[in-house]
């Protein structure tokens, strides 16, 4: 691979969170070679600027320095150099993110994004990458391995072994930044599914049930799987799992996922049934390997090439985040490892969260895709009251959509047959999802009367704001809505900073922001009485709505003084039930949409 971009990475100093980054070119653009480090990572539709933790970057070319010219906040021009030789760019980036996004470096670990470390080499981004992953120095790091869906450089000197230190490759940049890499002391674990190796690596501490978790996790990898049909698009899968002590997260790639767990959330030896932490772990799990398919090869056509430079623009995220949300859960029961009256459950909560957020009268699910990067990223104290989640609501469209094709054609077409009729048109020919694709799909697939109108549907929903009469598509499936207030309190309508006084939100409408209070306020007294952190419920369970009370709050450095009326408890709170005597047709498509114990 004489053309190869040349990589080399190392932790230089884990306790200063420093890597040492070198990128070799042997054939730099004659008229001076531009670099540039992406803005935002693709899945986290964020411009993140991850170039302001590069430093002591320099150039050299035959052991002489070469001049370097910044020409905007991620890009550099290295002067010409002589003819035939290479060109080297030398210098570090600060890791100390301990997120699935960026890179984080100390003695116990490190983590990388290729975003945050390797330059991008102007004009020839498409050539082929060595990386050389080297090891720390020093006692403490001596036991260090690397986990990584980057392929070996096998057949080239100084090759990585299996779990090694040493020389990876990747095709072009585009793959070079699409495999996030583990280095440290990790557990490790494996299972096949699909004819494919697949290995789970945990860092952190922990005491997981690595042959539990594998025992599930393989059934939900298989019937995705099988659901866009066999084999799987990788010959490779890798689950990469920080844990903490209270964290969540994870971020899609082609053969691999890096997650942040919370310790409670993962299976322990002799655990029993299913409790919500671990449902919420393998939900997550289950979310980025949908992806596999969903958003890293059928994806938007504004991502197809992506630019790494600006904000990529589509409207469409509320197919390939939400319509991965339905799926995530929707495996878990699918599959067997959890039982439908919890995915019940779970899609109860999902819709009560939707229900409680104004925004949604405000937003529609493909404006909020379209503005992700300024609001759905970047969530304010006002944001539950202007924004709609396309996750969330994205989800429920999915649901809505799904339960409608199953229950109009007698259960023989559903929201799967959209899903491989997207991997067939998309995934398998490389081709970008326009931004009426979707539209078109279940246009064509559902046949001459249905589909039409259901796109037309659809694109109302995407683009509207009205609420889906979900206890209406529930019916034919022989499952009851109950929507219900959580609680009997009566409420002032705001959301207070976790265990703090401290006004977090006021809902728009609510009694609260019609008596003054704003977030920031810190609440000192109800009625003369000191409130404590978390106590506001406990005060108001003995009134009545309608009742008036006196708020003390600081704001800022001033005491102020609020009267506000109670309001009764809002009914948000979803539940969702199978009826036991559901007729035969019903049953018929719930065992279709959930599986055979349904
Ligand atoms: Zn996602």
């Amino acid at each position: 691979m004489s053309n190869a971009i040349r990589y080399f990475i190392r932790p230089l100093r884990p306790e200063a969170h420093l890597f040492e980054v070198r990128c070799t070119v042997t054939e730099p653009d004659p008229a001076g070679q531009v670099f540039s480090l992406p803005a935002w990572i693709p899945g986290s539709y964020m411009i993140r600027e991850f170039s302001r933790h590069l430093l002591d970057l320099r150039a050299e070319s035959n052991g002489k320095t070469v001049k370097l010219d910044k020409l905007d906040k991620h890009t550099w021009k290295a002067a010409k150099v002589r003819q035939g030789q290479a060109l080297t760019l030398h210098y570090q980036v600060y890791a100390w993110d301990l997120s699935v996004r960026a890179a984080h470096l100390d003695q116990t670990h490190g983590f990388f994004n290729g975003t945050s470390v390797f330059l991008a080499v102007a004009g020839q981004t498409d050539a082929p990458c060595l990386v050389e992953i080297a090891g720390p120095e020093g006692e403490t790091c001596r036991h260090w391995k690397v986990a990584t869906a980057l392929p070996r450089a096998i057949g080239e000197k100084g090759a990585a072994k299996a779990y090694g230190f040493g020389l990876y490759r990747a095709e072009n940049y585009d793959e070079l930044i699409d495999h996030p890499v583990e280095m440290g002391q990790f557990t490790q674990a494996a299972f096949e599914a699909g004819g494919v190796r697949h290995d789970m690596v945990f860092t952190g501490r922990h005491d997981c049930d690595t042959q539990r978790l594998a025992a599930d996790l393989s059934k939900i990898c298989q019937w995705q799987i099988e659901l866009f049909g066999a084999p799987p698009p990788m010959d490779y899968y890798l689950f990469l799992t920080q844990v903490v002590g209270d964290g969540y997260g994870g971020l899609e790639h082609r053969a691999s996922t890096a997650l942040l767990a919370s310790r409670k959330d993962l299976p322990w030896p002799g655990m029993k049934g299913m409790p919500d932490g671990y449902k919420t772990y393998l939900g997550l799990c289950s979310h980025e390997y949908f992806h596999t398919w969903n958003v890293k090869r059928i994806k938007p056509a504004a991502f197809t090439p992506y630019d790494l430079a600006v904000e990529n623009h589509t409207r469409l995220l509320w197919a390939f985040e939400g319509f991965t949300s339905y799926y995530d859960d929707l495996a878990l029961v699918r599959s067997g490892v959890i039982t439908p009256d919890d995915y019940l459950g779970l899609l109860g909560k999902t819709i009560s969260n939707v229900l409680r957020g104004p925004g949604r009268k405000h937003q529609s699910v493909a404006e909020s895709s379209f503005d992700a990067w300024t609001k759905y990223y970047r969530q304010d104290e006002n944001s539950p009251n202007t924004i709609v989640s396309y996750y969330a609501k994205g989800a429920l469209i999915a649901l809505a959509l799904d339960l409608q094709l199953r229950s109009e054609t007698a259960g023989r077409c559903s929201l799967d047959d959209v899903m491989r009729l997207l991997w067939q048109r998309y995934g398998q020919t490389g081709t970008g999802v326009e931004e009426d694709g979707i539209f078109t799909a279940v246009e064509a697939l559902a046949g001459a009367d249905l589909g039409p109108r259901l796109a037309r549907w659809l694109r109302k929903v995407v683009e509207g704001t009205d609420d889906l009469p979900l206890t209406r598509l529930l019916k034919p499936f022989g499952v009851d809505l109950a929507l219900d207030a959580a609680s009997t309190t009566p409420t002032i309508g705001i959301k207070l900073t976790s265990g703090d006084t401290r006004i977090a939100t006021v809902y728009e409408h609510s009694p609260a922001q019609q008596a003054g209070l704003s977030a920031g306020d810190v609440l000192i007294a109800i009625d003369g009485l000191k409130l404590n952190g978390g106590g506001l419920d406990a005060m108001l369970e003995r009134r009545q709505p309608g009742d008036h009370i006196q708020v003390h709050a600081f704001r800022r450095d001033e005491l102020m003084c609020f009267d506000v009326e109670l309001a009764s408890p809002t009914a948000d709170s979803v539940k969702l039930t199978r009826q036991s005597k559901a007729p035969a047709s019903a049953m018929q498509l719930r065992k279709g949409w959930l599986g055979k114990q349904a």
